[in-house]
């Protein structure tokens, strides 16, 4: 039977320390212990949230009858040839440990998604990304239960359907699988990609000309900690906005108005525009309301202060959004769960 803590706080379960609480808090180490979690939710006719690292949600209930805490361990090499290697990896892993143990062993093509919080299994719910690379880009397949059936089922890369920070655990079938591994396809012949700005920027600072994904993974790494808030010292979800895509016509029109609005073209031929621009814009970058507010460096950063409650940042969050509409017509929607 897995090990059930009863009346536990969740704040140090969730990065933006929100003060829940979990009536009861499962903690699955493998696949059957999951399958007796699920069934003795039914029993007690209470659904499952499934927490991984915290890192990607807000809490915004005082308490939540039935946490599922993901502890799945493991990282195997599965299969090999000459140009590449194939991991399985525990759902419960630490994604950042998971990307340090590849980097050790000259495995390529996760360096750039060094530093992200949160778990492996995770990660492809909204199909991370950073500095030009996403977890689609090395991702082979995943391992998931069904909650209702309680059957294993595995989806390929194209079953996942990723998008930016999307995927179809996001959309159609929301809440109704638990993702129990997940396994990357990684390269012993390494091609960095040091096409994002920034980390060029850090590597030729440092001399660096031809890197090794040890000195990518060290330059994403040092932007990530001067640029973002660390939770351990603020609580927050790191982004809480997408950057949201608009129509030509619209984007045309906006920079008559702001000729610095920065743009990213997309394939479809719409255009990415960056959704902590828009809030800046807005006032709000810096604000600061009792225990909530928008980060002073990075205005996309919701901040917990210490004591905030989930309903006073998800009001804030409301707030923001209805300034970029207003003054942008742009809608932007949450990349952080609302729970
Ligand atoms: C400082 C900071 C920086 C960040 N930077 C980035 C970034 O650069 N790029 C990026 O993409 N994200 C970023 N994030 C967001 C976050 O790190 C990722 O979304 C991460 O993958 C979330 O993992 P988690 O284990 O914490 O998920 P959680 O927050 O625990 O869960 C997120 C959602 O997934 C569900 N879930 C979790 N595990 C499972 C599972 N095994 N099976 C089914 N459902 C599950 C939960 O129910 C919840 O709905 C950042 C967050 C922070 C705090």
């Amino acid at each position: 039977m897995p090990h059930i803590l009863k009346q536990t706080s969740l704040k140090k379960f969730n990065t933006f320390g929100i003060d829940s609480v979990a009536s009861q808090l499962v903690e699955v180490s493998n696949n059957q212990e999951i399958k007796e979690a699920i069934r003795l939710g039914r029993e007690l006719n209470l659904t499952p949230f499934i927490l991984g690292g915290g890192s990607n949600v807000l809490l915004t209930l005082p308490s939540y009858p039935f946490v599922i805490l993901n502890k799945l361990k493991g990282i195997k090499k599965i299969a090999e040839d000459d140009d590449f290697v194939w991991i399985k990896v525990g759902a419960g892993e630490v994604w950042h440990d998971m990307v340090l143990h590849c980097i050790d062993r000259g495995w390529g093509g996760v360096e750039n998604l060094s530093l992200i919080p949160g778990t492996v299994g995770a990660a492809p719910m909204q199909n991370i990304g950073a500095y030009g690379v996403e977890i689609k880009d090395i991702f082979e397949s995943l391992e998931a239960i069904d909650l209702e059936s309680l059957e294993e089922k595995d989806f390929s890369n194209s079953d996942c359907k990723f998008g930016y920070r999307e995927s179809v655990f996001k959309n159609e079938l929301k809440g109704k699988y638990f993702i129990t591994s997940v396994q990357l396809k990684l390269a012993k012949k390494h091609v960095v990609n040091t096409n994002y700005g920034a980390i060029s920027e850090v590597l030729n600072s440092e001399g660096i000309g031809i890197p090794t994904i040890k000195q990518v993974s060290d330059a994403v790494i040092k932007i990530r900690q001067s640029k973002l808030p660390d939770p351990k010292d603020i609580g927050n979800a790191g982004s809480f906005f997408k950057n949201p895509v608009i129509d030509v016509d619209h984007f045309v029109e906006l920079k008559k108005s702001y000729p610095d609005l920065p743009s990213y073209a997309q394939p479809d031929g719409r255009v990415k525009v960056p959704a902590g621009w828009l809030i800046e814009q807005c006032g709000w970058k810096g604000c600061k309301e009792g225990e909530i507010g928008v980060h002073k460096n990075q205005a996309l950063v919701l901040v917990n202060y210490g004591q905030a409650t989930g309903d006073e940042i998800a009001n804030l969050s409301s707030r923001v959004k209805a300034s970029v509409m207003e003054k942008f017509k742009i809608e932007i929607s949450a990349e952080v769960n609302i729970i």
